[in-house]
């Protein structure tokens, strides 16, 4: 049996994205600026599916922008506030200590050129409150970026709330909801949200394709890619038409389904974290509470998170310990860093990220192999031997 537990990481392309991009390739294949009829085509695909994400987020198609991932598009957000911040001399910029790369990286990279940046704290829960957001704000603050919904831990953040509290003090806010999408409902209007990024790899939509809201009369969007004047003249480059309309596809099936998806990944993600809990020395990083409906993330005092990887594969389990990009380093994931936990906890970490696909004889598939695995790894950890001997003291 094989099964894929890794889907924050990226998850299989639909069927409706499939049956929706197949045409794009052979039969819809023109250049949407071209002024034919092949051209023509293409651009009519590409328009229907401007209007397919705009109707989702309850927004305007122009303010929609498609770009090659949820990482271009986390870039060119956080570049284009930060760039009308500094036009009227605001270079302060709110974030949290638990944003994936693509927004950590770019701010350090603002940094670099002069911009001060507040990281907050993350609670215990793995949930930021509104009023940390609230307490940094500074006359100088020209950006508040917070993840809607944890990569690694799956803590769903009170974006609404934060959205509230930086459209009454006039700051823009970003949101990267590249988690979220197709889990939780998002109203960029009803929750003030004045900037999102989305990634189509994460909802069954196919790799190397984002989508950039961006509310009118908000931030105007500064180019990442200079070129042509494709997007608005925002986003140069030949649009990937039939990425795009997989994409517009994926998520207008994701949301259709959003409720059932989420009770059956929900039942799937409770029993996983209730027999996992069975494990001595185990704890569930992050609330139970406020979390996506398919994330389960554990550390297990005394293991290195990379072996349990290894072995979970040998029984055919594809999981993860903490993000994909941070795997392949030895450094412990930022998130349980941040989250408060010592590093020899943070490496003994897991993820197991589920999607619709998956079933209940996965899930004991799971539950059967992991606590043997988990055994096995403490009798020839040198770790547990000192805890066992009392010569160290058991955290959890
Ligand atoms: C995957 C991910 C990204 C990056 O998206 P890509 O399309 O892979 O560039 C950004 N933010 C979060 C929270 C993600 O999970």
């Amino acid at each position: 049996m094989r099964v894929y537990a890794d889907n924050a990481a990226t998850t299989a392309v639909s069927d409706a994205a499939m049956a929706a991009m197949t045409p794009c390739f052979q039969e819809f294949y023109g250049n949407p600026s071209s002024l034919h009829t092949i051209g023509q085509q293409a651009a009519e695909k590409l328009s229907l599916a401007r209007q397919t994400f705009a109707a989702q987020l309850n927004c305007d198609p122009a303010e929609i922008t498609f770009t090659s991932g949820g990482s271009e598009a986390d870039n060119q957000a956080l570049r284009s506030a930060a760039a009308a911040g500094a036009r009227k001399g605001k270079k302060h910029i709110i974030s949290t200590k638990f944003e994936h790369h693509a927004i950590l990286h770019t701010l350090g990279q603002l940094e670099k050129e002069g911009f001060e940046v507040t990281l907050l704290d993350i609670p215990k829960s793995g949930v930021i409150e509104a009023e940390q957001v609230e307490k940094a704000l500074r006359p100088d603050t020209c950006l508040v970026t917070v993840m809607f919904a944890n990569n690694e831990i799956g803590t769903i953040q009170p974006i609404a709330e934060i959205g509230a509290v930086c459209r009454a003090a006039g700051v823009p806010f970003h949101t990267d909801a590249v988690q979220a999408a197709g889990h939780l409902p998002i109203d960029v209007k009803a929750m003030n949200i004045d900037l999102l990024s989305l990634s189509a790899h994460k909802f069954h939509g196919p790799k190397g394709v984002g989508v950039l809201y961006a509310r009118r009369g908000c931030v105007p969007l500064t180019n990442v890619i200079f070129g042509g004047a494709q997007e608005r003249g925002k986003r140069a480059g030949t649009e990937n038409i039939p990425g795009i309309v997989g994409a517009a596809a994926a998520f207008d099936d994701v949301c259709a389904h959003m409720a059932e998806n989420a009770a059956k990944m929900t039942a799937l993600r409770d029993r996983l974290i209730d027999g996992l809990s069975k494990i001595p020395h185990s704890v569930l990083n992050g609330e139970r509470e406020r979390r996506l409906p398919g994330n389960v993330n554990f550390c297990f005092e005394g293991i290195e998170g990379e072996s349990l990887l290894l072995l979970l594969d040998q029984k055919g389990v594809c999981a993860s310990s903490g993000s994909a990009c941070t795997s392949g380093s030895l450094d412990p994931s930022h998130v349980l860093l941040a989250l408060g936990l010592p590093h020899e906890v943070a490496h003994g970490s897991l993820r197991l990220s589920l999607s619709e696909y998956n079933t209940p004889e996965e899930i004991d598939h799971i539950l059967e192999v992991t606590p043997g695995i988990v055994a096995y790894l403490r009798d020839i950890s040198p770790v547990w031997d000192e805890l066992e001997r009392g010569e160290r003291k058991h955290i959890i």
